[in-house]
């Protein structure tokens, strides 16, 4: 039997889960938890994550642990797969920190802790980026001057891979189908937000970029917009630049439009009359709807459309109001199947429709689990 701990350090929480994972059967959940309000002046919250970490582990069982996963937003160039982590590693994520401001310093804090606390422990680096190395020249490059985008590191990367991974063969399994032969898009739905392409097992294209912030209309981020808007802000509008960034990142999306970032209370708010919730939503399920096109075109031939993550897993409505009329595309969406508060992988499309829609429930902290366990059991080999 092994056991992993799975770390996933934010800018200001830490969330943990640890598995007990058997050589035969199904991984146990022995604990999860969340420390939030790190850093922040607030009484009885921890200083740093160093604290929190060390308060959290003091509580779990973690005799003949095996390795710890660390979630590693950015991974760049780089990582293609999930890394061992030693000195060079985590020089290499300290080298992308410019990449992803917000993310890899905390993901570093995390690594940093664990390996003193847990000396002799593999670390294990698994990145949100990884997943997405696959992606075509034309896919990942922006029609930019290509000196200076080499020059800067101005790329595809796309996140959210260790979600889009877990969800594609999910799908795959669902179906019954080998992975390679399947082409499924997966739209993960949380209150951050990413479409992807997957050919037979492989990301072909991705909504979210150079960082986080394409694509998707999302909780507090504006997705896809006018880069000229930027300008127009700083040039017309007096904004500095740490204000646009705060106000595209923080400030848009759902929260932008409606004054809330949370899809249940929109929903709510939608139902009783409010306009503004109502655009928001219908600016979000189109969005939504464009990257079904767009994706269906790059694959040729599509088997499956998979929703998954908060808002995905949980809102009938985002998934009829994103895929209605697409009836001659062979997408289409059954009431019935849609609206049952059924919980796990499960088919929402008519019988025999061309293209099976799906709701498949993700698991980030189990497939960083089973990634860190890859690597610890190669490196043994
Ligand atoms: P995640 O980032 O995957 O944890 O997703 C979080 C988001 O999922 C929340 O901000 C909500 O907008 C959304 N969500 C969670 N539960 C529901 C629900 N029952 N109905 C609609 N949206 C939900």
């Amino acid at each position: 039997m092994s056991r992993v701990l799975v770390l996933n350090c934010g800018s200001s929480s830490l969330k943990y889960r640890l598995f007990d994972v058997p050589a035969t059967g199904e991984p146990l959940v022995v604990a999860t938890g969340t420390v939030e309000q790190i850093g922040e002046r607030v009484p009885g919250a921890p200083h740093d994550h160093a604290e929190a970490l060390a308060a959290a582990m003091s509580d779990l069982p973690l005799d003949g642990l095996t390795a710890v996963g660390h979630r590693v937003v950015h991974g760049g160039l780089m990582f293609s797969t999930p890394a061992l982590v030693d000195d060079a590693v985590v020089a290499a994520i300290s080298d992308l920190v410019p990449l992803a401001p917000l993310h890899n310093p905390a993901n570093l804090a995390g690594i940093e802790v664990a390996r003193a606390l847990l000396p002799g422990i593999p670390q294990v680096a698994v990145f949100d980026t990884a997943f997405h190395r696959t992606l075509s020249p034309a896919a990942s490059t922006y029609a930019i001057d290509a000196e200076t985008a080499e020059r800067y590191g101005i790329h595809r990367y796309g996140f959210h891979g260790t979600s889009h991974a877990i969800v594609s063969r999910r799908t795959a399994a669902l179906l019954g189908r080998p992975l390679d032969e399947v082409n499924t898009i997966t739209l993960h739905l949380g209150n951050g937000a990413s479409a992807c392409a997957v050919e037979g097992g492989r990301s072909i294209a991705t909504s979210m970029g150079l960082s986080p912030l394409e694509g998707l209309v999302m909780g507090t981020r504006s997705g896809d917009l006018d880069p000229a808007i930027i300008f127009h802000l700083h040039r017309v509008a007096g904004m500095p630049f740490a204000e646009i960034d705060n106000l595209l990142n923080r400030r848009s999306g759902l929260v932008g439009l409606a004054g809330v970032n949370d899809m249940r209370t929109l929903l709510t708010r939608r139902a009783a009359g409010d306009r503004a919730a109502a655009l928001a939503f219908d600016v979000y399920c189109r969005r939504i709807r464009s990257y079904v096109g767009a994706y269906y075109a790059e694959l040729g031939r599509l088997d499956a459309i998979t929703f998954t993550a908060g808002v995905g897993e949980n809102a009938p409505a985002v998934r009829a109001a994103a895929l209605a009329g697409l009836d001659r595309l062979g997408i289409a969406v059954d009431p019935a199947r849609n609206d049952t508060p059924e919980r796990g992988a499960r088919v929402i499309s008519p019988p025999d429709a061309p293209v099976a829609v799906c709701v498949v429930p993700t698991d980030e902290e189990w497939e960083i689990a089973s990634q860190t366990l890859g690597v610890v059991a190669g490196g043994a080999a």
